[in-house]
């Protein structure tokens, strides 16, 4: 069962109006993982909410390749449960999309698979050259940007210079906040390291909360072996928990 789907499990049990999030993307929607935690959650009619971020990309494998499903929020049909597609870019149909599942699951009504139509500006990783991308696949990507979109909506709706500078002030030190890259050179790897956030994690006695640490590895497929940077992560990891201070996930 996914993180995502635990915490769903733990808000229905304890009875909370939390709702859990799940985020994923396209290239992970065949995956058996995937499909064991819809099952679950949809007999469970937990309070889960899964984002599927399809920019027909998985790394360099085009979506077309690997399944005939048309969006991933399809996937929904096989469950019983909603499936809603929200086409690119529109940062606003997010909103009332999201809106709508969580106030579903907040109501005990269940999960809801949310596909997300986004495009990828640049490459899957620093150094990530695209050579598998047509250049009009490329520049097609380009010209579609959601945040100039979302601008224009605001400018739309009366929101001035001051404010929408004050906006990306904002967001920009929220990403820095959220997310430190510490390994960086030379260009074949990113350690990502979030906050430390509360989870739930099963124990002996079920579920419980534990403070985590999520850690995040991103390296180029092309130069890393996988088997070494699971190897590497898997050793980080278990030096984190020796410290004795998070869970690291
Ligand atoms: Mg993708």
């Amino acid at each position: 069962m996914s993180a995502r789907g635990r915490s769903g499990l733990a808000a229905k049990k304890r009875n909370t109006d939390s709702v859990a999030v799940a985020y994923l993307g396209e290239g992970a929607v065949d995956q058996g993982g995937f499909l064991e935690s819809l099952n679950l959650a949809a007999v469970h009619d937990l309070p889960v909410v899964f984002v599927v971020e399809d920019n027909d990309w998985a790394i360099s494998t085009p979506q077309e390749r690997v399944t005939d499903v048309e969006f991933a929020s399809n996937r929904a049909d096989g469950f019983d449960m909603p499936g809603v597609h929200v086409d690119r870019d529109d940062a606003v149909a997010v909103y009332e999309a999201a809106a709508e599942a969580v106030g579903r699951a907040r109501d005990g009504n269940g999960p809801t698979v949310l596909s997300i139509q986004v495009h990828r500006r640049m490459g899957h990783l620093v150094g990530d050259p695209q050579s598998y991308r047509s250049d009009e696949d490329q520049a097609a990507a380009m010209d579609r940007d959601s945040i100039e979109r979302m601008e224009g909506h605001l400018r739309d709706h009366g929101v001035d210079d001051d404010a929408m500078a004050e906006m990306r002030e904002d967001a920009h030190a929220r990403v820095d906040d959220g997310f430190t890259p510490i390994i960086n050179p030379p260009e074949v790897a990113i350690l990502g390291v979030s906050r430390v956030r509360e989870r739930a994690q099963p124990d002996d006695d079920g579920v419980a909360f534990r403070e985590t640490l999520p850690l995040d590895l991103s390296f180029d497929h092309r130069v890393v072996d996988g088997a070494d940077a699971a190897r590497f992560l898997g050793t980080l990891a278990e030096r984190v928990e020796d410290a004795g201070r998070y869970a690291a996930e």
